[in-house]
Formats: C-alpha cells, sequence, structure tokens
C-alpha cells in the first residue's frame, strides 16, 4: 500500500481554508493534469485522480470533519485503507461535473445530474378549462348546469400505478436511474437521454394492459355543478379534483368553468346592479305613479314614480339587483325612464292634447289631421 499524500497538502491549501479555496484549488489543479491536456502521461492521470479524490473528501463537510479527526484511516473514506478511490477521469467528471461548467462558458460540461429514480414519480394532474355559458337571468338567479368534458382519471384497472398487480418497477441498468447518458468528447460533458428507458431511469417491466403502462385513461365525464347566483361574465370557478387525474397516483388537477353571461335583450349588468327600462305615458311622468314591473327572474316590482319624472330619470328599488358574490347584500334594480308616444288618438284625446298645447302656447304641427297614419295618407296620396 502507498502512502497517501495529505489531502491539504494535494490540493495546496491550509487546513483552515473555505470551500472556495478548496474548489478553486481543485479546479487549477484538475485542469493541469487533465488527461486530455497530458496524454499517456500516468504521472498526470495519478495526480489528476489524486487532486480528485481530495476534494471529494475536503468539498464535503461531513467527509471534511471525519478525515480532519481520523485522516486516511477514516471508515469510510476513498482514501480508508483498501478503497479504490475514483477508476478514471470519466468518473471524476461525472462526479464532479458542475464545478467546470463556469469554465467553459457552460453548457460544455455536465450541469446538474437529473435526480435519480426508481419508479415512476406521482405528478399531479393538469388543471382543466371548460367555457359555460349561462343566461343573465341563471345568472341572477343562479342555476344547475351538468357540464360534460373529456379528462384524465386514474385507471381502474392498476389503480393508477401503470402496472400489473403484483409487479413494481426497476431502476434503469444503463443510466443507474439518472434518466441520461454522458458522454465525453475531451473537456466536455454531453449528455442526452437514456434510450434503454426513455430518459425516465427506471423501467415498468409489466405495464398495465387497460392504460400502457401509463397510470390513466381517458374518458368523458359529466359533472353536475351548482352556478352560484351572482356570477358574472367571465369569472371561473373552480371545482377542484374534478380536472385531469393525477400521473401514477399525483394529486389531481381542478376542473376551471369560465363563465359567459349571454347578453339579455331588457336587461343588463351594471356592477352589481340589475339595470332596464320602464315606458311610462306623460301624465305618468307629469303626475308621478306606482307601476308594477317585472324583473329578470319574473318577480313583480313597485317602480314609484316620482311627480313630474324626467325621460331618462334613473329610478332606484334599492336590493333588487344581483346578490354580491363577496359580501353581503345585493346591488340594486336600476330603472330608466322613457316616454310612451302614442302614433294613433282617438279623437277626445286628440283634442284634449291640442286644448293643452294652446294652454302652454306651444305651437304644434295642425296639418296633420286626425292620425298620424292620417298624414301619410295625405303624403302619399
Ligand atoms: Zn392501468
Ligand atoms: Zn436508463
Amino acid at each position: 500500500m502507498t502512502t497517501k499524500r495529505d489531502y491539504y497538502e494535494v490540493l495546496g491549501v491550509s487546513k483552515t481554508a473555505s470551500l472556495d479555496e478548496i474548489k478553486q484549488a481543485y479546479r487549477k489543479l484538475a485542469l493541469k493534469y487533465h488527461p486530455d491536456r497530458n496524454p499517456n502521461n500516468k504521472e498526470a492521470e495519478e495526480k489528476f485522480k489524486e487532486a480528485a479524490e481530495a476534494y471529494e473528501i475536503l468539498s464535503n463537510p461531513e467527509k471534511r470533519k471525519q478525515y480532519d479527526q481520523f485522516g486516511h484511516a477514516a471508515p469510510g473514506m476513498n482514501g480508508g485503507p483498501g478503497a479504490g478511490g475514483f477508476r478514471d477521469a470519466q468518473d471524476i467528471f461525472e462526479q464532479f461535473g458542475d464545478i467546470f461548467s463556469d469554465l467553459f462558458g457552460g453548457g460544455g460540461t455536465s450541469r446538474q445530474r437529473k435526480a435519480k429514480r426508481a419508479g415512476p414519480m406521482p405528478r399531479r394532474g393538469h388543471d382543466l378549462e371548460r367555457p359555460i355559458t349561462i343566461t343573465l337571468e341563471e345568472a341572477f338567479t343562479g342555476t344547475k348546469k351538468d357540464v360534460t368534458y373529456y379528462h384524465f382519471v386514474a385507471c381502474e384497472t392498476c389503480k393508477g400505478s401503470g402496472m400489473e398487480a403484483g409487479t413494481t418497477a426497476e431502476t434503469c441498468s444503463s443510466c443507474q436511474g439518472y434518466g441520461e447518458i454522458h458522454i465525453r468528447q475531451g473537456f466536455f460533458m454531453f449528455s442526452q437521454p437514456c434510450a434503454t428507458c426513455d430518459g425516465l431511469g427506471y423501467i415498468i417491466k409489466k405495464p398495465c394492459k387497460t392504460c400502457n403502462g401509463q397510470s390513466r385513461v381517458q374518458q368523458y365525464d359529466t359533472l353536475a355543478v351548482t352556478i352560484p347566483a351572482g356570477v358574472s361574465d367571465g369569472i371561473e370557478l373552480r371545482v377542484a379534483g374534478r380536472g385531469d387525474a393525477g400521473v401514477y397516483g399525483g394529486k389531481a388537477g381542478d376542473l376551471i368553468l369560465v363563465i359567459s353571461v349571454a347578453q339579455n335583450k331588457k336587461f343588463k349588468r351594471i356592477d352589481d346592479n340589475l339595470e332596464c327600462t320602464v315606458t311610462l305615458t306623460y301624465p305618468q311622468l307629469v303626475f308621478g305613479a306606482q307601476v308594477e314591473i317585472t324583473s329578470i327572474d319574473k318577480s313583480k316590482e313597485t317602480l314609484k314614480v316620482p311627480r313630474g319624472c324626467a325621460v331618462g330619470e334613473r329610478l332606484v328599488i334599492k336590493g333588487k339587483g344581483f346578490p354580491r358574490l363577496k359580501g353581503r347584500g345585493r346591488g340594486d334594480l336600476v330603472v330608466t325612464t322613457t316616454c310612451h308616444i302614442p302614433t294613433t288618438l282617438s279623437t277626445e284625446a286628440e283634442k284634449t292634447l291640442k286644448t293643452y298645447s294652446e294652454q302652454i302656447g306651444t305651437s304644434i304641427d295642425n296639418s296633420s289631421e286626425g292620425t298620424i297614419s292620417g298624414f301619410f295618407k295625405r303624403f302619399l296620396g
């Protein structure tokens, strides 16, 4: 057995050197003694391995502590009696690839390794978005809808494991479970997905026949959804756990219903208010009135029209608008007044109206006689 040099001495650093100093020292030595720069130089190769071994120990706080205490005799150490150390430069690059990556502007050498896999990792299923259109009345009252959608569900045969009952996945022997193979070209390390396991790191020996080892299958499902009163256009309702099933037993995603509210001919929504118009007669606007109006949900509301009400006045019936989704209460029912202008009048009414016009001193078109349709008759004839 050859006498081993002290690791601090190998790297040329002090016993109190920081991790950064150790890293710097090792990089310098690794580049100097790299086999590519020293072809067929046994001594350089040995020094290269020696530096890597020292670095492996001193860069690891736990191992460094052991080494400081017990020296090369520390248990479980490469430097311990009979330990083999590193096999070759490939081995070293695989282990410490990261330390060189920034030297070469990145990308050239091995980046962080993928995590080692012994079997499939459970992954959360995707959230699914589905549009759903409701009427303004349904938004006002709330409604129930059946939503039919296509999604992934856990395979019933294998209960989401992707494997035949009683079988397990195995770590891929080609890549030792890392899912990638490292290829060295000179200084540079390339990694590519392992072809044996398709980059997964594991192999399912007996995939479930129902789902081909995918752990889930796609199917249509219909879900009864309660849409609360007060929802507005564009709002998203999240139904937890009803999206795509998770992969290999992972958590299911959510189903997100994107609500669109269809336009209504008579009513519209402004914030939490329900708005509509009411058509009143001239006397109603002049004298005021109480009129019954029918709201969007067919309920009857009493509208109080004040005396001397203008056309375009906005009359508010408190608390009869949309339920507020956040917070309590409801918006208002806002009714805008408009005036009904008759196109036909009884002879009596026409006479009375003309008299009224004279009394208030307004000029009117006296050429039209009887009715407005009479005017058209004259005009066309
Ligand atoms: Zn299955
Ligand atoms: Zn593999």
